[in-house]
C-alpha cells in the first residue's frame, strides 16, 4: 500500500490496536467487546457468529445468547474491528484496525480460509463504477471464491 502508514497487527498488539480504535471512534471497549475480540482474532478462517457465541461463554464460564454477539461484531464491523466475509456468512478480526480499506477476500471453496489482500487502486475503480451509475457505494463487497494453494 502506498500513500500511507499501514500496520498490520497480530497478537496482544492487535487486540491492543482493536482497543485504541475502539475508544478513539467514542466506542468503550468492555470486557466482553474484549473476550469477544480475543474469540476472533484466534481464527486464521472466517468464524461465525455461533463459533465466537461458544467461545466466549467457555471463556466466562456463562452461556452467551449468539445476539449479543452478533450486535458487537456489527459494532466491530462498523469501526473497522472486525471484517465481515459476506459468502461465509462469517467473520475475521481485522489486522489493520487503524487503517480503512476496502479490503478484498479470497476465499477458498474447499477448507474455507479467507486470505486477504488490500489494493486501493481496485476498490476506487469499483467505487467509481458504482458512482457512474448513479449508486452510492457504502462498503463494497469484493470476494473472489476459489482454490488456496494447500488444496489444490
Ligand atoms: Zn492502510
Ligand atoms: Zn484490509
Ligand atoms: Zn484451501
Amino acid at each position: 500500500m502506498s500513500g500511507h502508514q499501514h500496520h498490520e497487527h497480530s497478537g496482544s498488539d492487535l487486540a491492543e490496536a482493536a482497543r485504541a480504535a475502539l475508544v478513539a471512534a467514542g466506542e468503550q471497549w468492555t470486557d466482553l467487546r474484549a473476550d469477544v475480540f480475543a474469540a476472533l482474532s484466534t481464527h486464521a478462517s472466517p468464524a461465525s457468529a455461533y463459533d465466537i457465541a461458544d467461545e466466549v461463554s467457555a471463556r466466562r464460564g456463562k452461556r452467551m445468547a449468539p445476539n449479543s454477539i452478533y450486535r458487537i461484531l456489527d459494532v466491530f464491523v462498523a469501526n473497522n474491528l472486525a471484517l465481515r466475509v459476506e459468502s461465509s456468512n462469517a467473520y475475521l478480526a481485522n489486522s489493520h484496525p487503524g487503517c480503512l480499506h476496502d479490503c478484498i477476500f479470497l476465499v477458498c471453496d474447499e477448507c474455507g480460509e479467507a486470505t486477504h489482500i488490500d489494493n486501493d487502486a481496485v476498490s476506487k475503480t469499483v467505487r467509481g463504477l458504482a458512482e457512474a451509475a448513479d449508486f452510492k457505494p457504502e462498503r463494497p463487497v469484493i470476494e473472489i471464491r476459489g482454490l488456496c494453494a494447500e488444496c489444490r
